[in-house]
């Protein structure tokens, strides 16, 4: 490496630094952290955060990474995607002035509390003017970023798309996703003709003991170092990295939902063995990071749905579940299957099964697209949101609780992040397919509990690039294709074929 990158390379890692302490402490926050601690923890995610921003858009930075790019050779590419790693997130982070970061916070935290009221009555009206003023600040925003991505015919959805999945645009997922619900939708109308039946797990309590040691063996057969990450319980399951050799994860148990904690675990397990996957000889600049929010998430799907809702899977872990929980010694692999892969035209996304929750993204997207670019009022908000549920979902919500007030997101001021859960569906199925052409025991494996092959053709193929190249580069390299529907569509289609 050249002595001027070099010299930048502590830059660098002082910024991971801060990255880490900033992750420790959100993760604190959101498990174990007392009621009267919420203020100071406020407070030091505040200024480290200030501090973040303040050692990123140095100006003595900023001539550092200009002569470190004119100086480094394009034969040299290992420093070249390094550099062009730390110009992305300087460029973003310099352009947006710190009088809009720190009113969006502040619109952010009172549209937050807005939003749970509002919620709470069904009254959208209430969180209407906050919403109007995040989306403004978001325009503000996603102006002043534009000039940052350098190619012709962007629009302000791409200034924002651009903060969560790098490269991707507007004119790539408008037409996929339309051609997405194209075939969703009478997909859906086949297979939610007759009410799904009832099985022997609903209604069923399962000790939440016993639900947590399920958890733990699943994680551990995942191939999950517990001695590089730990799994805690929070009301909302997410997961954090802060470093490959610290990487946290959460479940929540609910008694009443024997799937949940298991899903959860499996799912986040897949976001956490991504962190632990990532280049630990970069572990101290920008390219030891996963390459988008897309990616990240057709890691958690792929096994959450493709993997852990397959009957080879349930082939061994049902008796595990009976060993554990001698009352469901009667149960089969059949009932199983049958209560988590159920399809059902429901209003929510967060409940929505593997075949709906595309419409729910597709609806998202289309609303948050005609918002940014001036084609719909908020005030016609909630009537379009009902419109495009009935059209696409074939359900109407009866209030603002169960339709535009449902999700938390736009409430944080996030516009542009929904798509990542379609991309990361969509890329989970590429890499499944591509996973099962490489390893043609895949499902014996899994029939055996054997997981780690799995695990580590992803590593192989995915987690060790970390953020070298684009998420959509990564894919096409390990599948043959970038973005598409074909092989997601196949598998929805080979799976659910026999209903
Ligand atoms: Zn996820």
């Amino acid at each position: 490496m050249p002595s001027d990158a070099s010299s930048l390379l502590a830059r660098m890692a002082d910024l991971r630094a801060l990255q880490g302490a900033i992750a420790v402490l959100s993760w604190d926050q959101e498990t174990y952290l007392p009621a009267k601690g919420i203020t100071a923890r406020g407070e030091q995610l505040s200024t480290l955060q200030g501090l973040f921003h303040e050692k990123l858009t140095a100006p003595d930075l900023g001539d550092a990474l200009q002569r470190a790019e004119q100086s480094t050779p394009a034969s040299d590419e290992e420093t070249c995607a390094l550099l062009r790693a730390l110009r992305w997130d300087r460029d973003r982070a310099a352009v947006v002035p710190g009088r809009l970061v720190r009113e969006l916070a502040a619109t952010q935290s009172q549209a937050l509390g807005a939003w749970r009221e509002a919620r709470q009555q069904g009254a959208f009206s209430r969180f209407a003017p906050f919403l109007e003023r995040l989306l403004a600040l978001r325009r503000e925003m996603a102006d002043a970023l534009l000039p940052t991505l350098r190619d012709p015919g962007t629009e302000r959805y791409d200034a924002l798309l651009e903060g969560y999945e790098p490269g991707m645009r507007v004119t790539k997922l408008e037409p996929l996703l339309a051609r997405i619900t194209g075939w969703l939708v009478p997909l859906v109308a086949r297979l939610t003709d007759a009410p799904a039946p009832r099985g022997p797990f609903d209604g069923r309590t399962l000790d939440p003991d016993g639900q947590w040691r399920l958890t733990i063996e699943l994680l551990a057969a995942m191939g999950f170092d517990q001695e590089a990450g730990r799994q805690d319980r929070s009301i909302h399951p997410f997961s954090i990295g802060m470093d490959p050799g610290d990487v946290r994860i959460t479940t929540k148990i609910v008694p009443e939902l024997p799937f949940s904690a298991i899903f959860s675990t499996v799912h986040e397990t897949g976001h956490g063995l991504y962190e632990q996957g990532l280049p630990a000889a970069h572990r101290r600049d920008p390219l030891g990071m996963a390459a988008s929010m897309g990616l990240h998430e057709s890691q958690s799907r792929l096994w959450e749905n493709m993997v852990g809702r397959s009957r080879p899977f349930w082939r061994f872990w049902h008796p595990r579940l009976q060993a554990i929980f001698p009352e469901l010694r009667a149960t089969t692999v059949d009932d199983v299957l049958g209560a988590v892969n159920r399809v059902e035209r429901s209003l929510v996304r967060v409940e929505a099964d593997e075949v709906t929750y595309n419409l729910h993204i597709a609806l998202r997207f289309g609303l948050e697209l005609a918002m940014l670019r001036g084609e719909l009022r908020i005030a016609d908000l909630p009537g379009a949101w009902n419109d495009a549920s009935e059209r696409l979902l074939g359900v109407r919500p009866r209030s603002d609780a169960e339709g535009v007030l449902q999700d938390i997101h736009w409430a944080w001021g996030e516009i542009g992040y929904f798509p990542t859960y379609t991309i990361g569906n969509l890329y989970a199925g590429a890499l499944f397919a591509a996973a099962r052409r490489a390893l043609p025991s895949l499902d014996d494996d899994l029939a055996a509990g054997r997981l780690l092959p799995l695990r580590d053709w992803l590593r192989e193929n995915v987690h060790r690039h970390g953020r070298r190249s684009s998420a959509e580069e990564i894919v096409r390299r390990a599948t043959g294709s970038g973005l598409q529907d074909d092989d997601f569509r196949s598998y929805l289609e080979s799976k659910y074929a026999a209903r």
